[in-house]
């Protein structure tokens, strides 16, 4: 299956070549992290230098939020809470015979 990108910049899909290279433009890569516009390469370039991360990675962080790449990451609903029921006392938060 190919992979879907997701721009960091503007946050466009797109699908590069799986080679990540243009036959018709040799010296041209296609990037993990953004798509063409070059605000979104400037835009990339600067996220790679405030986390320290390659593009490859962050472009991965972003493919895995959007949903793109691995499971999709939910947060856990506790069902019994929603049937009116009042929500477990925090850990600590009961009142002692000692206070
Ligand atoms: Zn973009």
């Amino acid at each position: 299956m190919r992979t879907i990108y997701l721009c960091i910049g503007c946050a466009a899909t797109y699908l590069p070549p799986e080679s990540m290279t243009y036959p018709s433009h040799p010296t041209l890569t296609a990037s993990p992290a953004h798509c063409g516009r070059p605000e979104c390469a400037a835009a990339a370039r600067e996220a790679v230098a405030m986390s320290g991360l390659t593009e490859a990675k962050l472009g991965e962080i972003a493919r895995r939020a959007a949903g793109l790449d691995g499971d999709v990451r939910m947060p856990r609903i506790d069902r019994r809470a929603a049937r009116g029921r009042r929500a477990a006392a925090a850990p600590g938060g009961g009142r002692g015979k000692l206070r």
